[in-house]
């Protein structure tokens, strides 16, 4: 479904990441972990086409993303075509991001609204039902600073599935939460992994990980030190390099 292939991204002198190459397959649950700098977010946000890329290249459905043509002829995709392939990928961050002056129901009918051309009350209703899914039914009409940080959180993800993404990404979700609301996220989010969303998550939960994961991908300084199976690579990893860095998380 989504391949990325050798993807380069500097900030100045800074290379951030240094040719990243990977696949996700249609319905598979990716979890992307590594040191801090790593370059994860700078991956998600790359994917997502918030940052554009100074070399490889990123395919939806074979379809490169953020560029037309080839080689030095390659130039970015106008905004507007940008924006239409951006709306492919569902994005939750660690800090939620919804809006203060707007209810529940309100945020995640927002993105249809405004982006995808739904009717209002098409979108409010869809909304509503959204919510519902992530256990918000008794919700809809509050504002983000009368819900917990966890309710927050989920009205976030129903956010994200409202614009019918093909890829959902995540990153960090539950980083920002107390303990006792990080189990109602993950919940929700290994729901949406059950129903075959493709997802791709950035966390520093590698039991959840391993719980939920296809394929673990472990960064750090902007490659990929090594990937498989969780089974394979949280508890027997072959690099040194993951060794120490799933001695030091665990
Ligand atoms: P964390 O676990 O702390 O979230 P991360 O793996 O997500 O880390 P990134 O946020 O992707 O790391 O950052 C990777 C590197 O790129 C860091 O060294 C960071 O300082 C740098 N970087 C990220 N964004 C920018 C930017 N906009 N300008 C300059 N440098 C940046
Ligand atoms: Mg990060």
């Amino acid at each position: 479904l989504l391949e990325l292939c050798g993807v380069e991204k500097r900030f100045g002198d800074f290379a951030a990441l240094k040719g990243v190459s990977l696949t996700l397959a249609a319905g598979s649950v990716t979890c992307l972990v590594g040191p801090s700098g790593s370059g994860k977010s700078t991956l998600l946000r790359t994917v997502n086409l918030l940052e554009t890329i100074d070399g490889g290249g990123i395919y939806l459905r074979g379809e490169m993303l953020g560029f037309t043509g080839r080689g030095d002829h390659r130039r970015p995709v106008p905004k507007k075509v940008a924006r239409r392939q951006a709306v492919n990928f569902g994005m939750v961050f660690q800090s939620f991001n919804l809006i203060p002056q707007l209810t529940a129901t309100e945020n995640v009918a927002l993105g249809p609204v405004e982006v995808l051309g739904t009717g209002r009350a098409a979108a409010r209703g869809q909304a509503r039902e959204l919510l519902g899914r992530v256990g918000l039914a008794q919700r809809c009409e509050h504002y983000p600073a009368e819900l917990s940080g966890g309710q927050q959180q989920r009205v976030a993800i129903a956010r994200a599935l409202a614009m019918k993404p093909s890829v959902l990404l995540f990153d960090e979700p539950t980083s920002a939460l107390d303990a006792e609301l990080v189990a109602e996220v993950l919940a929700v989010i290994r729901e949406l992994a059950k129903e075959g969303y493709t997802m791709l998550i950035v966390t520093h939960e590698l039991a959840f990980a391993r719980d939920i994961a296809d394929e673990v991908i472990m960064m750090d300084e902007g490659r990929i030190v090594e990937s498989g199976p969780p089974a394979k690579i949280l508890l027997e990893p072959e690099t040194e390099r993951a060794k120490r860095f799933f001695a030091s998380v665990q």
